[in-house]
């Protein structure tokens, strides 16, 4: 780093109610993806803060499994207003670390909120069952107890919601938490744990570090962590999973996607291209939900028409700017992988309809790639298969929803998809025949609310109970089942 760079704030861990200064870490740079600048440096914790988190997290948890739920929920309806009264400034620490525009991260804060809101109701979410008299005099009942010390590790695309997902849900059942956020935006999560600080947590109970795989595995092979959130791309999904499972710990591991947008010919042009441009260009394409194959069903002109006319339009720039409608990508090692991605599609044949790369050399010093189309894609095409996780739409032309169902079945994927038609017989079928977690019809992002699962399947979800929703309660549980007989 140059001297200039050396001046910047180093982020701090959070451990035992504390903010720590690293000891000994490496220090990487974080820059704001709209100028290419320098904002930050973020340690990169080790195997020892790893252990010292878990032994602060399990002492916590000695103490916090006791406070009752009704007490336990009192500190998120105080966090749930400091989150809402800090959500621009939120919002905008957020958009200069990721690049998102400032309406767009205000959204996902909103989206985290609602996490936080649905916690709240951890008294009726996590209450058992019971029956009297299973046999003559025995009555029976189940009921839920946290499991202890819960990890969260976190992608660089949504650092306040993604987040959110977990450590509400986990803490409100009586866990206590280490949360591990991406490494490229670690100021988006430590102001949002500094307000689950002033919300008056416990020491302990919630716990911050920062860094890359060293901390990953350490917090995977951990003997104090019981249970592992984690969500990212596939490949690193399924080494969580497999990793964190042979260490004998509960796991959910949300991966990447690549998600087929459906266009019937029946469906409403214009409606649908302003779903379809939310869906394929918004956060610039960097959402597990995006959009990033168009099948057009049989007629298809007046559609990419409407279609091209709206991408050449976008504008694009620093999403801290009011008006602008997409931002740039996160790294400039990031840019250099969907700049490859649109190469490759060039190379494999594929018709370049609208080329980013022109938009790109536009800015200078930010990491921007212009929104880009491809027509005439082919299945087999890299373009088509692989998540480029960046604003680049291919379209593939199918002759009837028959075909458009088998073409996306046989994805490795199955995350999100939608179809846009103004037939329920199709959209009933469609949904019921398609191998994928969480279907919209003439929904862009059909990113379910907090109180339903986020259900990705195939390569998208390792693991068997979901993000958010009832499923949240039973993972960060354990059930026990109780039969008593008086004498
Ligand atoms: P990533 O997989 O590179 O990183 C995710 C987390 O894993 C980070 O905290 C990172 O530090 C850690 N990590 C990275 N490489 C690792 C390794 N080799 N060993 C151990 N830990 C490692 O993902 P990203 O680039 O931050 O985020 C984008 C990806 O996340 C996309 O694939 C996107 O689809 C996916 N995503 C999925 C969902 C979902 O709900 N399924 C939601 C958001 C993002």
């Amino acid at each position: 780093m140059t001297a200039t760079e050396t001046a910047v704030r180093t982020v701090k861990f959070y451990t035992n109610g504390n903010w720590e200064e690293p000891q000994g870490c490496a220090l990487h740079p974080i820059t704001n993806p709209a100028t290419g600048q320098v904002i930050a440096q973020v340690p990169y914790a080790t195997a020892d803060d790893v252990d010292r988190a878990a032994r602060a997290a399990h002492a916590a948890f000695l103490k916090w499994r006791e406070v009752p739920v009704v007490e336990r929920v009192q500190v998120f309806y105080r966090y749930k207003d400091l989150l809402e009264k800090h959500t621009p400034e939120i919002a905008r620490i957020l958009s200069s670390e990721n690049g998102k525009t400032l309406e767009d991260s205000l959204g996902s804060v909103r989206r985290g909120i609602q996490m936080v809101e649905v916690a709240c109701g951890m008294p009726s979410l996590m209450m058992g069952q019971s029956l009297e008299n299973v046999s003559r005099g025995i009555d029976c009942q189940s009921i839920r107890q946290p499991v202890g010390v819960c990890a969260g590790i976190t992608p660089f695309n949504f650092p306040a919601m993604v987040p959110m997902w977990m450590f509400p849900f986990a803490i409100a059942c009586g866990n206590t938490f280490i949360l591990k956020p991406s490494e490229k935006v670690p100021l988006t999560p430590t102001r949002t744990a500094e307000l689950l600080h002033d919300a008056g947590l416990p020491a302990g109970v919630y716990n911050l570090l920062h860094g890359g795989r060293e901390a990953v595995d350490a917090l995977l092979a951990h003997p104090l962590v019981r249970a592992i959130s984690f969500v990212g791309s596939s490949p690193v999904a399924k080494y969580v999973y497999q990793t964190a499972a042979a260490h004998g710990k509960r796991v959910q591991a949300l991966g990447g996607a690549k998600n087929h947008l459906v266009v019937m010919p029946d469906a409403d042009i214009p409606k649908s291209v302003e779903a379809i441009m939310g869906s394929a260009f918004g956060a610039a394409g960097e959402r597990c939900l995006a959009g990033s194959v168009l099948v057009a069903v049989s007629e298809s002109a007046p559609l990419l028409e409407a279609l091209l006319h709206k991408v050449r339009g976008l504008r694009v720039g620093d999403g801290a700017e009011p008006g602008i409608e997409m931002g740039p990508l996160v790294t400039a090692e990031h840019r250099a992988r969907v700049l490859g991605y649109i190469e490759k599609g060039v190379a494999e044949g594929a018709q370049l309809l609208v080329d980013g790369r022109e938009r790109a050399a536009d800015h200078d010093g930010g990491f921007f790639v212009g929104p880009t189309v491809f027509d005439g894609v082919q299945p087999g095409m890299t373009i088509a298969r692989e998540e480029i996780f960046g604003p680049v739409l291919s379209v593939i032309h199918v002759k009837d929803l028959d075909e458009a169902i088998r073409l996306v079945n046989r994805s490795a994927f199955g995350n999100t998809t939608s179809i846009f038609t103004s037939d329920g017989k199709s959209a009933r079928e469609y949904a019921s025949r398609v191998e994928v977690g969480m279907v919209g019809v003439n929904i862009g992002v059909a990113a379910p609310m907090a109180f339903f699962p986020f259900s990705g399947w195939k390569n998208s979800f390792y693991g068997d109970l979901h993000a958010h929703g009832r499923d949240a309660i039973a993972f960060y549980t354990d059930q026990k089942v109780i039969m008593s007989r008086w004498f």
